[in-house]
């Protein structure tokens, strides 16, 4: 007879550590399996974390949460994308837009129709073609409905929150689900020495917390994962090189936008991120070429309005644990590592971990076999995501610092090298296996990035150029018709989501 689970124990309770607990309440049954999550009013969480992608709906429907008590719960806003300011060159911009872009003809993909008339000339900018860039340029936001072939069918959006009221909101749900919430600072961790699994934490009151699994969602430290467990870390920061983040939040000064806005810096980038009761700011950079001290000046030259707080410093290592799942502790969120939120994958890679913990749920034996899958199907997840980053600081033309002179010259992943290559050979792009960027989101960054194709799929010469350009801009007169239709992002929030005001 197998022996199953009896107690779960999260330790850490910030966004990872409220989203497992919410999620893993939602789907086991307390009276199967006990949850408890420990965390430390005195350590706190990271506190930012607040850019997301649209796969994140799924999450909120496995919570079966109310989008719009969402949004006003969190003071939430939403997302159509980012828009990359001097990435390619001091004064250019692009989208990187959620959702379609197009529609495909007779078995071939829209943009290499497109690929052609812009080697011709012909074309507009790519944004145009997709209802997310140019409803994010507008300033237009409302949910996709039923509108048959329209593009209004097919908008795909995510969210901007508020961190710290993101994990109240879960907390909330959880706990009303039978999850028990303990505060207190974790002081030791006992290992059997013989198995080399977890047996219990101490807390520093002295009570001892056993369980049968542990999810280390302690942040960056790993608690249980490296301190106990020593898994190891892989550093990528070779290709990643920014390892501090100061961050601040600003007073509102416009609407809020529909899109994060990522600014390149001479030794970094600066997010925004509108919220409805502020803006968050950060300004990522790397101390092998800029000090602190004139990081945080540039981010606090560059804010729409006044600071609200004192900006905070956070120092990271961009790379991942060895394993994310060692023996009887799995890591979710920052104790699993870290890449810089560029594309805001953080809370998207907690939510998958989750899933995928759902999928290879352990019983008492913790099957080996079971526990070697996990961990490469997560390394083959990351390490794609590590690569479609690296591609933003290394395909740029800038040559105005150290740093740009560093990422620029660079050595890269042979896959992200194999992928441009082929890319600047004929446009394709083949998405590897179910790797998480699209190849519509590789093609936005890589010619947004200013990556040219000296082709495009031979079957587009097909069809006459004139019969090509009538299509595409019958498409840019579709998209453009339905962001008409579309209200505005404040009227859209003030309309069905409006959270209190904050004063
Ligand atoms: C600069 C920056 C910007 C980011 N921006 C984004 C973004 O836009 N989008 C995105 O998806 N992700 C982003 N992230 C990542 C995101 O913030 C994290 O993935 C997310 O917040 C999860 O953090 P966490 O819960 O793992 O860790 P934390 O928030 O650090 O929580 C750790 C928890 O463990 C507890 N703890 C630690 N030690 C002990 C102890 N000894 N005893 C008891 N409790 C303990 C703490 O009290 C806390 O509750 C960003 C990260 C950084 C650093």
């Amino acid at each position: 007879m197998q022996e199953n689970i009896k107690k779960i124990l999260v330790v850490g309770g910030g966004t990872a550590g409220w989203m497992t607990a919410a999620a893993l309440s939602k789907i086991i049954d307390k009276r199967f399996c006990a949850i408890q999550l420990i965390e430390s009013d005195d350590i706190g969480s990271v506190g930012v974390g607040e850019a997301t992608i649209p796969i994140i709906q799924m999450f909120n429907k496995l919570l079966d949460l109310d989008e719009d008590e969402f949004v006003r719960k969190t003071q939430g806003t939403f997302k159509l994308g980012i828009e990359f300011v001097n990435w390619t060159n001091i004064g250019q911009k692009y989208i990187h837009a959620f959702g379609e872009v197009g529609k495909d003809m007779e078995a071939v993909q829209f943009y290499h129709y497109w690929l052609k008339m812009a080697q011709l000339g012909k074309a507009e900018d790519l944004r145009q073609y997709s209802i997310a860039g140019v409803a994010a340029e507008q300033g237009k936001f409302m949910r996709p409905f039923d509108a048959g072939n329209s593009p209004l069918s097919n908008i795909a959006y995510a969210f901007h929150f508020d961190a710290g009221l993101y994990a109240r909101f879960l907390k909330e749900f959880a706990t009303t689900r039978g999850v028990q919430r303990t505060e207190g600072k974790i002081a030791a961790t006992d290992v059997d020495s013989s198995t080399g699994f977890i047996k219990s934490v101490r807390m520093e009151s002295g009570e001892t917390v056993e369980a049968d699994f542990f999810i280390d969602c302690s942040g960056f430290r790993g608690l249980l994962i490296e301190e106990a467990l020593h898994t190891g870390y892989e550093d990528w920061s070779h290709w990643l090189p920014c390892d501090r983040a100061w961050a601040v939040p600003c007073e509102n000064t416009s609407d809020p936008t529909p899109y994060t806005r990522s600014t390149a810096h001479s030794a970094g980038w600066q997010w925004r991120i509108p919220l409805q009761h502020r803006v968050g700011n950060g300004h990522v950079f790397s101390s092998k070429f800029m000090s602190e001290d004139e990081a945080r000046s540039i981010l606090l030259n560059n804010l729409d309005g006044k600071p609200l707080a004192e900006p905070r410093l956070l120092k990271f290592v961009t790379g991942k644990r060895k394993k994310i799942w060692n023996k009887n502790c799995l890591a979710i969120g920052l104790s699993s590592g870290f890449m810089e939120p560029l594309e805001s994958t953080s809370i998207h890679l907690i939510q998958s971990s989750i899933g995928r913990l759902m999928s290879f749920f352990p019983n008492k034996s913790f099957d080996q076999a079971d526990i070697d899958e996990f961990n490469r199907q997560a390394d083959f997840e990351v390490e794609k995501i590590r690569d479609f980053l690296i591609l933003h600081y290394h395909a740029t033309e800038r040559n105005d610092s150290e740093f740009w002179n560093y990422c620029r010259t660079m050595s890269i992943p042979p896959e992200l090298k194999q992928k441009i290559e082929q890319f600047q050979k004929n446009g394709r792009i083949f998405r590897n296996s179910n790797e998480m960027f699209s190849d519509l989101s590789w093609l936005e960054v890589m010619y947004g990035q200013g990556i040219r194709p000296r082709g495009y799929h031979p079957l587009v010469d097909r069809m006459p150029e004139e019969e090509i350009m009538k299509r595409l801009d019958s498409v840019r007169r579709v998209i453009d018709k339905s962001v008409d239709y579309m209200p505005t992002h404040a009227q859209f929030i003030a309309e069905n989501c409006k959270a209190e005001k904050v004063y």
